[in-house]
């Protein structure tokens, strides 16, 4: 028995385990690109079961990296052979304020669930990410995008208020505008690095029971961009939503190899929420707009259309790729530039590495966001841009450096990586994902986490006391 064990094992009401007892998922994330080995997992029950957990890795030593449903890839939600924080054990749903719109989760709490617990009261979070199997903690903690972000900015927008544990082990409730602001503003979009968030109070709104979804077709992604000005102006839209889809050609000469190609077009879903009886006006919604085709029209409850993504995560699964490498390369891109990066990279991307996966398009609105760490060019409006294969292993060294060059080019062109996915920055170019942003960060940093406990082996911050404070 690890000699450390019962010491921890009697601090906490919640679950402690050691090697002997974890499953493969404990020793990787979704990535499947890191495997490595916790010497403890702690499943915490309690705000201070979270706050013995750090207190006793100070006195010990021992780093601490927190997890919520471990869909990051790269070296986030694991740990190598310090202590593996289980958030899902927080998962319950507490105060729901109806009046201010607001409710008090656990950080752990998995938004399906949080979803289906609302909807009696006809009130959801503002933003849902695409993916509902993950935890309030873990989206909050890297912004958080969805379909309604380019109203209501990231889910760390949402945010109003939060308990945190420094990595000191000392408690602090903090809000985007109160006393400890810059403590918040560490945490939203901080991948854990200055602090564990426990509660976390969210901004709802109300829902219509229907929604109406056009599946609009562009063929070009100019012509798709002029209308991404006019639909995110538009008030009237609640939701927009896009992809690059393939139509195979045939095969030609990439990097003296002959690959397969596609043409490729832009499905765009525009969804209205709307009362029974009440159905929108679909020649009025879609007036000035100049889609290639509009192939359907969907009348879905909106509770359904918040999980509209299930039957495609289920069929990943039933295919067997969700169980493959995920190295996904996210990107916010500027809009000047995107129309020709996104060209450069879709013309030789071959159609096979859908597999399992997709190719994001996704039109933002920058001023949305006030996150702080959650980087993206200036400008307006901005596109989301991202490839996400799903690869077996034994090509993954062979599709490595098509997606290197891919991220290479975007920040070249001025975009900012989503760091989710895979991640494979030098110090240089961590520094210049920050930018402005690096010696804050650095500096939150050191005054709440000065020991370097939390989460290493990701963002290499330093903790040198000359940027601490300050910002
Ligand atoms: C199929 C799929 C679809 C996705 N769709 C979207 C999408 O639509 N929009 C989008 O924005 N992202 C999307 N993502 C990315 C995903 O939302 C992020 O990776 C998110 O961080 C995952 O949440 P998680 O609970 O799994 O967190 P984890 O991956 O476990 O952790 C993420 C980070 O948060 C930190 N963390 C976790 N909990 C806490 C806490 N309580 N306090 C402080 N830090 C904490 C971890 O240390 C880590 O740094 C998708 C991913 C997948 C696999």
């Amino acid at each position: 028995m690890d000699r450390l064990y019962p010491a921890l094992e009697q601090k906490l009401d919640g679950v402690v385990l050691t090697p002997e007892q974890f499953t493969s998922d404990h020793l990787t994330n979704y990535g499947q690109i890191f495997h490595w080995t916790p010497r403890f997992v702690v499943r915490p029950s309690s705000h201070e079961d979270v706050v013995e957990t750090i207190r006793f890795a100070r006195e010990h030593r021992l780093f601490v990296s927190t997890r919520g449903a471990a869909h990051s890839q790269s070296e986030l939600g694991i740990s190598n052979g310090g202590i593996l924080l289980d958030m899902k054990s927080m998962d319950m749903v507490l105060a729901l304020d109806e009046q201010n719109l607001t409710v008090d989760v656990e950080a752990g709490v998995v938004w399906r669930d949080l979803v289906h617990h609302l909807k009696r009261h006809a009130l959801v979070p503002r933003v849902l990410t695409n993916n509902l199997g993950v935890t309030v903690g873990g989206t909050v903690s890297m912004a958080g995008i969805g379909v309604a972000s380019f109203k209501y900015g990231s889910q760390g927008d949402n945010v109003v208020e939060m308990d945190v544990v420094t990595g000191e082990g000392e408690t602090v409730t903090c809000g985007p505008d109160g006393p400890e602001k810059d403590l918040f503003w560490s945490v939203v979009a901080g991948l854990g690095q200055v602090a564990i968030a426990t509660r976390i109070r969210l901004q709802l709104r109300r829902f219509k029971p229907m929604t109406r979804t056009y599946y609009l077709l562009y063929d070009d992604i100019h012509r798709f961009m002029t209308d991404s000005e006019k639909i995110m102006d538009d008030p009237r839209w609640d939701h927009i939503e896009s992809w690059s889809s393939p139509c195979p050609q045939g095969v030609k000469p990439v990097d003296g190899k002959r690959q397969p190609f596609a043409k490729w077009f832009f499905p765009y879903h525009l969804t209205v929420e709307y009362d029974h009886g009440s159905p929108p006006d679909d020649a009025a919604l879609l007036d000035g707009l100049t889609p290639y085709d509009n192939l359907y029209t969907d009348d879905t409850p909106t509770i359904d259309f918040f999980e509209r993504m299930i039957p495609v995560f289920e069929l990943w699964k039933k295919a067997g790729t969700w169980e493959f490498i995920h190295p996904w390369m996210e990107c916010v891109l500027p809009w000047e530039t995107a129309a020709t990066y996104i060209e450069n990279v879709l013309v030789d991307l071959s159609p096979g590495m859908l597999i399992g996966g997709h190719i994001l398009l996704w039109p933002a609105k920058g001023t949305t966001s006030r996150s702080r760490l959650f980087m993206r060019p200036d400008g307006e409006n901005l596109i989301g841009f991202g490839i996400l294969p799903a690869i077996p292993q034994k090509y993954w060294e062979q599709v490595r450096p098509m997606l290197d060059n891919a991220s290479r080019l975007c920040i070249a062109m001025g975009a900012k990586r989503y760091l989710s996915g895979y991640i494979d920055f030098t110090m240089e170019e961590w520094r210049e994902h920050y930018g402005d942003k690096w010696d804050w960060f650095a500096g939150c940093k050191h005054r709440w986490d000065p020991d370097g406990l939390l989460n290493p082996g990701f963002v290499p911050l330093p903790t040198a006391p000359d940027t601490a404070g300050k910002g």
